[in-house]
């Protein structure tokens, strides 16, 4: 079958289109960083024209109520995920055994079924599809006065996997049912928008709505291999030293775009030396994760996104038959963060909101319930097309 998942995938836009259309639901979508790299190349439209402001202005026009960009839940895994890897480090716990990142359902379905002794490994973090999910049912729910069984959460995503990672039974406690309702990917995006006839040259730039409105240039990354790493470099070393370093000091774990799909880099956070990896693409990772097991090679954090280049190059964007565009659309999303205002996702200040009125702070309990998962105690759902 298909590798990347395009042929035979599920459709899921009819049941998307009875939600925006039942009075009772209230729909909340959410954008991914990859989605803005790639969705206007089926439109015809340059990099320039095809922003994240015109995607949010297609999903209104179509009748969603409400209209996010998970760029606002990236810069929230950063900071469980980041505070996660300063404790386990600090404690000495990834001197032998790193720490692998877990917003990747594809990594995650690798290694649950081909590496289980390898999962406690994995942070508990959950990625910021679900943990985006799950604050709009409890924090955004509340904040508008309807329960979370009124909310209905849409998620564009650049990813086919992503739509079995909704059907993880992640533990949520707060609520009943998914922390995402519907996945669709940037192809099924583009389905609805011209099945609603809307014209691509009559977009405008809308903003996302409030509370949770902000958005990190480290959180647009997230799309491209290296991102998170990056991310959580940045605020790790703001934890640590007490002040923000350059925002590009960390940029050696970017991809060049050749090569084993790994990239390898040590960076000093005081006194400490955190050993860094990056790969993608599931074939580099076997070659790395035996590595690693055979004791040749040894990190502390190590990076892991199914997809070769990242999010940017995921089973559910555009194809274009015998191009490979992943490197070209990373470098539109490293352009999107170096021109962002905010470059720091401990500054997003939606993220600080949440955590003052109410989360608390990273890893409290009620972070714990909401965004974190146990990976040992759920069992992985059926592949679905
Ligand atoms: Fe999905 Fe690929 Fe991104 Fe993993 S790397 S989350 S499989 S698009």
């Amino acid at each position: 079958h298909c590798p990347v998942g395009a042929l035979h995938e599920r459709d899921d836009t009819e049941q998307v289109w009875q939600a925006i259309a039942d009075p009772k639901k209230v729909v909340v979508a959410q954008v991914a960083p990859a989605v803005r790299a790639a969705w206007g190349e089926q439109l015809g439209l340059s990099r320039d024209e095809a922003t994240v402001g015109k995607i949010m202005d297609s999903l209104k026009r179509m009748g969603v109520d409400y209209v996010f960009d998970t760029t606002f839940s990236a810069d929230l895994t950063i900071m469980e995920e980041g505070t996660e890897f300063l404790g386990r480090f600090t404690r000495g716990e990834t001197k032998e055994k790193p720490m692998f990142t877990s917003c990747c359902p594809g990594w995650i379905r690798f290694i649950k079924s081909q590496y289980p002794h390898l999962v406690p490994q994995l942070s508990t973090a959950k990625s910021p599809q679900q943990m985006f999910g799950a604050v709009m049912k409890s924090y955004f729910a509340q904040a508008i006065g309807r329960s979370p069984e009124d909310i209905y959460t849409l998620s564009i995503m650049p990813c086919v996997a992503k739509k079995g990672e909704r059907n993880m039974e992640l533990f949520d406690g707060e609520y009943a049912g998914h922390d995402v309702d519907a996945v669709l990917t940037t192809r099924e995006l583009v389905r609805m928008m011209r099945s609603a006839h809307i014209r691509p040259d009559t977009l405008v730039d809308r903003p996302c709505d409030a509370l949770m409105q902000a958005g990190s240039g480290a959180g647009v990354i997230f799309g491209a291999t290296g991102g998170v790493m990056e991310a959580a470099l940045r605020t790790a070393c703001y934890v640590v030293m007490g002040e923000n370093p350059p925002a590009d000091a960390f940029k050696q774990v970017r991809s060049q775009g050749q090569g084993t799909g790994v990239t390898t880099a040590e960076f000093h956070l005081g006194d400490a030396v955190v050993r860094t990896a990056v790969v993608s693409g599931l074939g580099n990772t076997r070659k790395l994760l035996e590595q690693i097991e055979k004791g040749e090679v040894s990190y502390d954090f190590v990076e892991v996104m199914a997809c070769p280049g990242g999010c940017v190059g995921g089973g559910g964007q555009p194809i274009h038959d015998g191009e490979e565009l992943a490197f070209e659309r990373g470098k539109n999303l490293y352009a999107l963060d170096s021109s962002a205002a905010l470059r720091f996702s401990h500054e997003n200040p939606d993220v600080q909101r949440l955590y003052a009125e109410y989360l608390g702070e990273p890893m409290s309990h009620r972070a714990h319930q909401l965004l974190h998962t146990d990976h040992n105690a759920w069992t992985m759902p059926r592949r679905q097309r």
